[in-house]
C-alpha cells in the first residue's frame, strides 16, 4: 500500500465532478488500499479520491475508535466505509451547525451547516450494492466527503472560515 499526496485547492481536479466508478479491477482494488492507508496516515476522518488526483466517485470513511466515538456512534466507531458511487437516499429536514477541516485545506477551520441525518446508498468495493444510515457526526463526514465528488469544498458553503488556533487540533479533519 502507498501513501498518496493530497492534492490542495489550486490543482483543478478538486474542482471537476468526479466520473462515476464502473470497473472493481485490481487498479481500483489498490486505489481502494491506498486511499485507506492515506485516511489513516493523514490522519483524517473521510477522504474522496479526487483529493489523490483520481477524478472518481470513491470515498472512504473511518469514525475514531476510541471510547469517546464509541460512546456516541456506539457500533459505527471505528468502522471502515468504503463507497463508490455513493448518492444520498435521504437526508433529513433538520440542519445542525459543526466545525470541519479539509486534508486539502490544511491549517483552517469553518463552521458547516449540514443535514443531521442521512441514508446513503452506493456499491461496495467488490461492487456490491450497500446503504449506510448515518447520523450526527457519521452524517457530515459523508456530506463532506460526497460534496468533493461534486468539486465542492466545505469553504464554499461555510458560515465562517478561519486558520487554525491552538484550540482547533481536536477537530479531525476530511
Ligand atoms: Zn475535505
Amino acid at each position: 500500500m502507498t501513501v498518496l499526496p493530497i492534492i490542495q485547492p489550486d490543482n483543478p481536479i478538486l474542482r471537476k465532478k468526479a466520473h462515476r466508478v464502473t470497473s472493481f479491477d485490481a487498479k481500483f482494488q489498490k486505489l481502494v488500499d491506498d486511499m485507506v492507508e492515506t485516511l489513516i496516515e493523514a490522519p483524517g476522518v473521510g477522504l474522496a479520491a479526487p483529493q489523490v488526483a483520481v477524478s472518481q466517485r470513491l470515498i472512504v470513511v473511518r469514525l475514531p475508535d476510541d471510547e469517546e466515538s464509541r460512546k456516541e456512534y456506539g457500533d459505527q466507531a471505528g468502522v471502515l466505509y468504503v463507497v463508490a458511487n455513493p448518492e444520498f437516499v435521504k437526508l433529513s429536514r433538520g440542519v445542525v451547525e459543526g466545525v470541519e477541516a479539509c486534508l486539502s485545506i490544511p491549517g483552517y477551520y469553518g463552521k458547516v451547516d449540514r443535514h443531521e441525518n442521512a441514508i446513503i446508498k452506493g456499491l461496495d468495493r467488490q461492487g456490491n450494492p450497500i446503504r449506510i444510515k448515518a447520523n450526527g457526526w457519521l452524517a457530515r463526514v459523508f456530506q463532506h466527503e460526497i460534496d468533493h465528488l461534486e468539486g465542492r469544498l466545505y469553504i464554499d458553503i461555510a458560515k465562517d472560515v478561519w486558520k487554525a488556533r491552538p484550540e482547533d487540533e481536536e477537530t479531525p479533519v476530511e
